[in-house]
């Protein structure tokens, strides 16, 4: 935030697809979108043929009941498909089947953990089914139509208006996601689209009593690229209010390449989607018993992971919410682990180097295992270091060099000679060459004054060419100094 007299309001709506066999309203099967053949998986239901019924897939309604479940969600009762009716080439019927005033679930919360070590809840207004729609593709010689996704189970999750940062975006949606793969109902693919967000940002003035007019970035389908919309997004906005421009009810894209939203209509009123409920399907009653079997099913959750990791490896909670925030990062760690290195150790290189050189290098965290740095070699590493063969800020340039060639750090250390001199003999040697090159600091260190010494150490390490062991310089400068007062 440039200027502490806004804020950030974020809601999140949230597409993710259910991983089941068939689709929403039919028997014909759901297949991978992006490798499979365009149209090889539809049905005169996915294709909106006229006369043709829809049945509601069951698996779809227990898999969305996971969900709600585990985002502590109430389900009522009762729960009903509406029609909502738009004009769109991939939307076959005209309509999508989704659900309006009587969604499957609401209410629930989920519980975020921030940087700064606070702990924030998340409200979910609603969880709803819905179908997805086809795809089109906009080529030189027209567009096509690809309804392999048309009709797929779509699950839209939709918070109240609690995120105030960039960073909460992400880890709510990080959370998110890793909720959906723990439960096995979707992969978290965003590159392939399904799982797609869309924030809700406005910014607030500290005197304001209502809200702002807001915009919404439609179909993100990465982390990054929601974090950049809300900081470009908020930045944008407080700037046309302060200039007195204000800001218009819009939809809008990101632009990748150019790190920046663009306006893709205005809304001059809110859409008239005519929902009405869906005459072709029943009502969908579900009883208590059910709720009750669909939750004594439900896996291990992020949360208890986390508090495993806090209790059993001495984790602080933000690192220990960090590392089961992706279940690929989990199981990295897990597998570092493994090797025999500390924990305490390896969270935080994982957090603090492994983290920045992913992000230096526009890599997802969550595409952690793609990278050249296997476990096993990470985890050597952080043993180089823990058992003093190499001090720290080598080993930062270590980790760098594993990063570009998928070396092993010892391989790195031995061959560039960067083992650290722990060797009493080497360090006295370059002690002594300081002192004798710098005698009026000696003087005036011996003379009181106290914070020479940092300056002292920094000119032995640099005799040392960085490769000192730190302890070793610190306590034998210490003893050498000393000797001198005599
Ligand atoms: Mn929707």
């Amino acid at each position: 935030m440039p200027n502490s007299d806004w804020t950030t309001i974020v809601g999140l709506e949230i597409h993710a697809e259910l991983l089941t066999e068939s689709k929403m309203f039919s028997a014909c099967p759901v297949v991978d979108s992006v490798t499979a053949p365009p149209n090889t998986a539809v049905d005169p239901v996915s294709m909106g043929l006229p006369g043709t019924l829809p049945v509601i897939n069951k698996r779809a309604l227990e898999m969305a009941m996971m969900v709600g479940l585990a985002l502590n969600c109430e389900i009522p009762p009762i729960n009903q498909f509406a029609r909502k009716s738009y004009f769109y080439p991939d939307l076959p019927k005209g309509y999508q089947i989704s659900q309006y005033d009587r969604p499957l679930c609401v209410n629930g919360y989920v519980d975020i953990d921030l940087s700064d070590g606070t702990t924030q809840r998340i409200r979910i207004r609603r969880a709803h089914l819905e179908e997805d729609t086809g795809k089109s593709m906009h080529t030189m010689d027209g567009s096509l139509i690809d309804l392999n996704r048309a009709g797929v189970p779509l699950l839209e999750i939709v918070t109240e208006p609690d995120i105030h940062s960039a960073e909460a975006a992400e880890a709510y949606a990080r959370k998110l996601r890793t909720i959906l793969q723990y439960l096995g109902v979707n992969d978290g693919d965003m590159s392939k689209g399904i799982m797609r967000i869309e924030p809700n940002i406005s910014v607030r003035h500290k005197d304001d009593t209502d809200y702002r007019t807001r915009t919404e970035v439609k179909n993100l389908n990465s982390i990054r690229s929601l974090y950049r919309s809300i900081e470009y997004e908020t930045t944008r906005q407080i700037k046309a209010w302060e200039n007195g421009e204000g800001v218009r009810q819009a939809t809008m894209g990101w632009d990748e390449a150019k790190q920046r939203t663009v306006v893709q209509r205005y809304k001059e009123s809110a859409e008239e989607y005519r929902y009405f409920p869906e005459p072709d399907l029943p009502i969908v009653e579900v009883s208590r018993e059910w709720v009750a079997e669909i939750r004594a099913g439900l896996p291990e959750l992020p949360d208890a992971k986390r508090d495993r990791f806090m209790n059993d490896l001495g984790l602080s909670r933000y690192d220990a919410s960090v590392l089961v925030a992706d279940q690929s990062i989990a199981h990295y760690f897990d597998a570092a682990l493994a090797e025999g290195a500390n924990a305490k150790s390896l969270a935080n290189w994982l957090i603090g180097q492994l983290f920045g050189l992913l992000n230096s290098n526009n890599i997802e965290r969550e595409a952690i295992d793609s990278i050249k740095i296997t476990p096993q070699q990470f985890a050597g590493l952080v043993k180089l270091v823990d058992g003093g063969t190499i001090n720290k800020a080598t080993g930062v340039t270590v980790l760098g060099e594993m990063f570009e060639t998928g070396d092993d750090a010892q391989q790195i250390v031995d061959a560039k000679g960067l083992a650290q001199i722990s060797d009493t003999g080497a360090v006295d040697a370059a002690i002594a060459q300081m002192i004798a090159e710098n005698s009026a600091w000696v003087d005036e260190y011996l003379s009181g004054k106290d914070k020479l010494f940092g300056p002292m150490m920094g000119k032995v390490m640099g005799i040392l060419k960085g490769q000192g062991n730190p302890g070793v310089v610190k306590e034998l400068l210490a003893k050498a100094l000393e000797a001198k007062r005599k």
